[in-house]
């Protein structure tokens, strides 16, 4: 066998095998383990999406539902895309050149750094931060810089303290809000910010905007396309995953500067050939729905900001100062206090209660002192889980 490449190397096991691999080898003990580890909701896509699916599946009228789902004219769902973010944000898109449909936002998430990026030159990634960002960079064979998240600057990213020798090589920037794992949320103000300082350094902002519609309490989290001028430094990733409950479709976009679009969507033609065309028209009908009536997600999110609320309560109750988060799906928490550090943490929950949560030093050096709680588990395994940590804490 051929020795594998230097990318496989820096690449290692994902972070969330990682912490898989342990509670498998604890559930093979016969220990009934727990997780609250991974964002994937548990709740079922909503019924119109799933019958959409059914409907263009069996179009037997439909004679080219089964090619290739790169193909035009089938431009159903970046057009979706396009009203979605008109009635959404109020911004207008091209759906010819300022969308591409990806398969699943991840997929561009990574494959964008082979669009921009040479060895020795440089991603801005935030660190706590969606790990896909830095692996981009490592997949072509490119830097990634990390820019620490603090808790004073509500987890965002301080400009003014990346070295201007970082800056000189650096061509993508990184940021997403709401955040992941941090569960911050930002306003239009530090878009801004982000928007002139790409500007002034020639940078394209990559914004990840997975848990945009994902928010609490009347908040609503903005698009960086919403600052003027944004589509000259800006594109945005988008995904049906997490609002529609659609994680295994495999189904996202990526929208905003027409240069970046074409050059994506150009390493795509080249190396996938498009998305299943009824699951593009179900994504379609989701958005249009949305457009319609955006009470389709309300059950889900009422169902998240029930455990949120049940999370952030028990935590306090052990004297965890948690914030409750106005988006996302986690719960990021300070550990308690008699522990070093996360990952001591998360091996006494995992030894003594049997629950799995993801320790915030596995983000990095920054988001150490801190664990991340998932919402997509069922409020009966929520509630256990959290009263074995109730009772392993001594209460
Ligand atoms: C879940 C997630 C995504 C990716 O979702 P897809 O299923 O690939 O569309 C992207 N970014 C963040 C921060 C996520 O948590």
């Amino acid at each position: 066998m051929p020795k594998p490449s230097q990318r496989m190397d820096k690449l290692g096991p994902y972070l969330f095998s990682a912490i898989g691999a342990k509670v498998r080898e604890l559930k093979a003990k016969g220990f009934k383990v727990l997780s609250l580890g991974i964002g994937d909701p548990d709740v079922p896509t909503p019924d119109p999406i799933v019958l959409e699916l059914i409907r263009a599946v069996t179009d037997v009228n439909d004679h080219d539902r089964f090619r290739y789902g790169s193909d035009w004219p089938l431009d159903v769902f970046p057009k979706a895309v396009a009203q979605y973010y008109r009635k959404r944000f109020g911004v207008e898109l091209d759906p010819n050149s300022e969308v591409v449909p990806l398969i699943g936002s991840k997929e561009g998430i990574a494959h964008i750094a082979l669009c921009y990026l040479d060895p020795g030159d440089i991603a801005l990634v935030p660190e706590p931060g969606y790990p896909v960002y830095k692996i981009g960079s490592l997949l072509a064979l490119a830097e990634g810089y990390s820019m620490p998240l603090r808790p004073e600057r509500n987890w965002t990213p301080d400009f003014s303290s990346i070295p201007s020798e970082v800056l000189k090589r650096a061509k993508l920037l990184w940021l997403n809000y709401p955040n992941n794992p941090t569960a911050s949320c930002v306003n239009l103000e530090f878009f801004a910010e982000a928007v002139e300082f790409a500007r002034e350094y020639g940078l394209l902002i990559c914004h990840d905007a997975a848990y945009v519609d994902i928010t609490y309490d009347g908040y609503v989290a903005p698009s960086i396309l919403q600052i003027p001028k944004a589509k000259e430094v800006a594109i945005e990733f988008g995904s049906l995953s997490k609002p529609f409950a659609m994680t295994g479709w495999r189904i996202g976009w990526a929208v905003g500067n027409a240069e970046a679009i074409k050059l994506l969507a150009t390493v795509k033609d080249n190396i996938d050939s498009g998305i299943f065309r009824p699951i593009q028209r179900a994504g379609a009908k989701a958005l249009q729905i949305w457009c319609q009536d955006p009470s389709i997600v309300q059950p889900l999110i009422e169902t998240y900001q029930r455990r949120r609320d049940f999370v952030v309560n028990a935590l306090r109750r052990l004297e965890i100062p948690v914030q409750a988060p106005k988006g996302s799906l986690y719960i990021w928490s300070p550990i308690p206090q008699g522990f070093t550090n996360s990952q001591e943490f998360a091996t006494f929950l995992l030894e003594r209660a049997y629950v799995a949560v993801t320790p915030g030093g596995g983000y990095g050096s920054a988001g150490e002192g801190y664990f991340r709680i998932s919402l997509t588990y069922s409020d009966d395994v929520i509630a256990e889980a959290m009263e074995r940590i109730e009772r392993a804490m001594g209460r």
